[in-house]
């Protein structure tokens, strides 16, 4: 399967997610995402080629896991407590959606907060290489900052929005090394789906993994 490039973009209207918008059965459930390759179950969500998100014909849809898809919609409501723009040129944007994700996980199974401002000693010692390497991460905001005058996706958003179209088509190259950071909390409406999420993925890993175990030994005998 060939990936799609991954670009920090806006839309004029947010797909706005809600309990009521998980479909089941979800019709891209099976479907990996096109940017970044993760299966999601039901969490697997609609992209729209053409940025219109009522234009749900099936030529138009391609699936995407929340967090492309969080890339990609620098206008949601609750964009600041979801994630924040950072300064990390080494890295793609799909390998540090990658490398969050696994963090996000490791602290999940270990059924640890995912915020970094949680007070240190209220962690368990295993998994403070895990803190460390979101805190430093997290600490590339400040670059941002220096570089663009906001570590903001909202304010980002706004003024991709008000670039004009040949502008914005080349935002990849204006951008530079800036990424967004998912910071481990996704909202439908005023509820963090993301631990819901995290549960799916670890699921879906361990079916996955059991079934190229049971393969491998089939294989072997
Ligand atoms: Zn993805
Ligand atoms: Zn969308």
């Amino acid at each position: 399967m060939q990936l799609r490039s991954l670009s920090l973009s806006v839309h004029a209207s947010t797909l706005l997610m809600t309990a009521a918008s998980i479909m089941e059965p979800n019709p891209l459930a099976a479907q990996p995402c096109r940017f970044c390759g993760q299966v999601s179950g039901i969490w697997q969500e609609p992209y729209h080629l053409d940025g219109d998100h009522t234009n749900d014909v099936a030529d138009n849809l391609v699936a995407s896991c929340p967090l492309c898809h969080l890339v990609q919609h620098l206008e949601r409501p609750r964009i600041e407590e979801e994630a924040a723009l950072i300064w990390l040129p080494a890295m793609s944007q799909r390998a540090l959606i990658a490398l969050a994700r696994t963090l996000h996980l490791k602290l999940h199974a270990a059924g640890e907060p995912l915020d970094v401002a949680v007070a240190t000693s209220r962690r368990a010692e295993a998994c403070a290489h895990f803190y460390r390497a979101l805190q430093e991460l997290l600490a590339r905001a400040a670059p941002a900052k220096t570089r663009l005058g906001t570590s903001s996706p909202r304010e980002l958003g706004a003024a991709l929005r008000a670039l004009p179209a040949a502008v914005y088509a080349r935002r990849d190259q204006l951008l530079g090394g800036l990424r967004l950071l998912p910071l481990g909390r996704l909202y439908h409406g005023d509820q963090d789906v993301y631990p819901d999420i995290l549960a799916t993925w670890a699921n879906l890993a361990r079916t996955i993994g059991g079934r190229e175990k049971a393969d491998a030994e089939t294989t072997v005998a």
